[in-house]
């Protein structure tokens, strides 16, 4: 089957890969479409960075691996022991492979689990005709929901785990830091749970544009001022809760910042360098900080609320590709072109 396949740095080959039946437990699924993340964009520019070189202790499989975990599909063949499930049914798959047996896994948490691998980096992904995927993390997608749209289900789920761990509660204010995918996801996810005013701190025009056609008002941090607007329209006291969606030096500080005293800033950027905050914005202010890493039932909370319509892929589908042209369509085209875009989908064919 034709699959990309991850070598190393600047290394992915679109090539004919071997394919199989599925194991026990496992089933095989035809991919309708897969989205490109800013993983699988790491990876092909400065990888290995979350791959890692040595077998993974729980799927043994190291590279060259297939990238690709944001996908919808079908199933075509189950393995042994596989009965929820029958060809023809349309799934997306909680992406996460942990170990069920740490301290972390004994107590649900399952993105900080020892021994985390994630599908397209610790096994073979959707960036391919055929992913094997275990039975037991698929969802049956509704009829409501369109196959492209599906493929955002594994993104829109770590967007709702951040306003989960900001604990974000009806009418509360709520600041989302970038307005690129992952930030308009959050946006929406906060809308869903309730928050009164939802407010977006992005950089790029386009998707300031986007961010407010989501109902928030939108504001540009270099423009000097924004503080104070948060301000203006908070009574004086500041959002609730912030969540960080960029993770740039600047990005961090700034949700920590931001947050009214006694408030949440909830962190999903992922970092390339260190920055400072002054533990006494803490201390003297009693803010909380909080990661936010993947997701642990969101999956269908995730699909009902897309097939009720409070979720929605409206405009966050900017590109259509197929496998062939993934390195030149899809990822240099989101290097050069980063602001145009949000979500580029892969099919393959
Ligand atoms: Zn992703
Ligand atoms: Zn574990």
């Amino acid at each position: 089957m034709k699959a990309a396949v991850w070598y190393g740095k600047k290394d992915v080959q679109i090539e004919n890969f071997p394919d199989t039946h599925p194991g026990e437990g496992f089933v095989k699924a035809r991919v309708y479409w897969c989205g490109i993340c800013g993983t699988d964009l790491h990876e092909y520019e400065d990888g290995p960075i979350m791959i890692s070189m040595e077998p993974h202790p729980l799927t043994g499989i190291k590279p060259p691996v297939i990238l690709g975990h944001e996908f919808s599909g079908e199933v075509v063949e189950c393995g042994k022991g596989v009965e929820h499930l029958k060809p023809g049914d349309r799934i997306v798959t909680n992406t996460l492979y942990t170990c069920g047996e740490c301290y972390w896994c004994k107590r649900a948490q399952y993105p900080i689990c020892e021994k985390l691998g994630g599908i397209g980096l610790a096994s073979h992904g959707a960036f391919a005709e055929y992913i094997h995927v275990k039975a037991s993390q698929c969802y049956l997608v509704p009829p409501e929901v369109e196959n492209d749209v599906a493929a955002l289900v594994e993104p829109l789920a770590a967007a709702v785990h951040a306003i989960r761990q900001g604990l974000v509660l009806e009418g509360d204010r709520v600041a989302i830091i970038g307005a690129g995918p992952i930030g308009l996801m959050a946006i929406q996810a906060a809308r869903a749970a309730g928050a009164g005013q939802v407010f977006a701190l992005e950089v790029a025009k386009s998707r300031r544009k986007k961010a407010e056609s989501y109902g928030t008002i939108a504001l540009n941090p270099p423009e000097s001022g924004y503080e104070r607007v948060l301000l203006d329209h908070t009574n004086g006291v500041g959002p609730d809760v912030v969540i960080e969606c960029v993770g740039a030096p600047e990005t961090g500080p700034m949700a920590v910042n931001l947050v009214r005293r006694g408030g949440r800033a909830v962190i999903m950027g992922v970092f390339s360098q260190p920055s400072t905050i002054n533990f006494n914005d803490i201390v003297f202010t009693e803010k909380e900080i909080v990661g936010s890493l993947c997701y642990v039932d969101e999956y269908e909370k995730v699909l009902l609320l897309l097939a009720d319509g409070r979720l929605s892929g409206e405009g966050l589908i900017t590109g259509r590709i197929v496998l062939d042209d993934l390195i030149e369509k899809g990822f240099q085209e989101l290097i050069r072109n980063k602001d145009k875009h949000l979500k580029i989908l892969v099919r393959p064919n």
